[in-house]
């Protein structure tokens, strides 16, 4: 396509344009680096703009369960995560300051040919997924800020890069892959419902605990339900769910400390050893809510991944849930069927799939059995919360 012409002194004039892509996806975290992987791998022309230089810590889902591993394999990206330096964990024990012994389930008996969980720091499974996209042949641009989407049926993004030079180009489709508070969301004008928190969870990597490495760890005590996904080498990202009123529980400076120390439940005596426990990421709390966009389309826009709706992170199914928008749109962009129709049905399935519980991977205490998670009872009606309890997340 020929450079627009732009008036001299027009603001506009400053403009690089970049060639036409099939895909502009906004945001190279999980779903949009592996969607990027997937449609370059397909031939598409993909451009991926990621704010981040560099991935960092930003406290985020680091165990993929059985059924995202497998969505994972069927995507092709399975090894990318395993050679990027993800592990397989077979077991999930459960601990509960009332019972004398743990409850011992076999994750890795869940499905046929999925050995168990996926656990893999967040920052390096980004950086795998766009380092796969890059051999692909997606161009990928990091540190770029000022994404400004314009939704058109062929949709045009601006943003400015790193050097500070402001960049524009026209696409087939956006796809808003930019997490929790997407901005092409509410650049494109899609409603976004946030339900009132059931409770707070902090989370945050720690090193150094001797005994850890083998199992997933669910236990619960007193007003606390900790969860410890192994990473190895004594890493371990761990989480602790609390009231939804203690705001400030883990604030503060000495936060990352007092969470370490509220790690080191009696119950678990004998698990791991918390005294060589250090902090290695930042301590970060969130609200335990679920949201949702209704409708994740908007002309030329597509949402996916966090940015289209989150689950309360207690669930656990985030990454899965990310990697099924990336195979359905995928699916559906590479039809040779109605793009726009197909997008349709994936809008639909996918609010249909957040609004289903998913009797989880991850069972909440008291759920003894762990099964493949499958729809089980219809959540109640979609209930926009305005309020949203200060805590410090991002
Ligand atoms: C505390 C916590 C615990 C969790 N635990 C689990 C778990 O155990 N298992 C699980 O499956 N899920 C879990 N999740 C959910 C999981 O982390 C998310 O669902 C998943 O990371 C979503 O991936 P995403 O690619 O949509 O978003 P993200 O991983 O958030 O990636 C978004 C990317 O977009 C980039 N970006 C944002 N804005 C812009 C912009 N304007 N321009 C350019 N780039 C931008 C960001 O830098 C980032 O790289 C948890 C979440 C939280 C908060």
């Amino acid at each position: 396509m020929a450079p627009l012409k732009f008036r001299r002194g027009s603001p506009w004039s400053k403009i690089d344009r970049v060639r036409d892509q099939d895909l502009v996806i906004v945001g190279g975290g999980i779903a949009g680096g592996a969607l990027a992987t997937v449609m370059a791998r397909a031939g598409a022309t993909v451009l991926l703009l990621e704010r981040q230089l560099a991935y960092r810590d930003h406290v985020r889902g680091e165990i993929l369960w059985p059924w995202g591993v497998r969505v994972a394999r069927v995507l092709g990206i399975e090894q990318v995560l395993l050679e990027g330096g993800g592990r397989l964990l077979r077991w999930l024990h459960t601990y509960d300051e009332g019972v004398p012994s743990p409850t011992k389930d076999d994750i890795g008996a869940i499905l046929d040919g999925i050995d168990g969980s996926l656990n893999i720091s967040h920052p390096i499974a980004c950086e795998a997924l766009v380092t796969a996209a890059t051999s692909a042949g997606a161009e990928i641009r990091r540190g770029v800020r000022d994404v400004n989407v314009t939704p058109a049926a062929q949709p045009v993004v601006r943003w400015v890069d790193g050097d500070g030079t402001q960049r524009e180009t026209r696409c087939n489709l956006i796809v808003g892959a930019d997490g929790r508070r997407s901005t092409v969301r509410s650049q494109a004008g899609i409603a976004f419902q946030v339900d009132r928190p059931a409770h707070l969870i902090a989370g945050m990597l720690a090193e150094g605990i001797a005994g850890i490495d083998t199992v997933n760890v669910i236990a619960r005590e007193s007003d606390l339900l900790f969860f410890a996904f192994p990473q190895g080498g004594g890493r371990a990202r761990l989480y602790l769910c609390f009231p939804a009123h203690e705001q400030t529980r883990f604030a503060g400076h000495d936060g990352p400390r007092r969470f370490l120390r509220e790690c080191a439940l009696s119950c678990l005596e004998g698990v791991a050893q918390w005294d060589t426990a250090r902090v290695a990421g930042p301590c970060a709390t969130f609200p335990g809510e679920d949201s949702r966009a209704p409708h994740p389309l908007a002309d030329g826009v597509v949402l996916v991944g966090d940015a289209a709706g989150y689950e309360n992170p207690l669930e656990g199914q985030g990454l899965s849930m990310a990697l099924q928008d990336v195979h359905d749109v995928s699916v559906a962009l590479l039809s040779r069927s109605s793009t726009s129709n197909d997008l349709g049905t994936y809008a639909v399935n996918r609010i249909r799939r957040q609004t289903r519980k998913f009797r989880s991977s991850a069972p909440g205490l008291g759920q003894r059995r762990v099964r493949s998670p499958g729809p089980c009872g219809a959540r109640g009606s979609l209930r926009p919360h305005p309020r949203r309890p200060r805590a410090c997340c991002s």
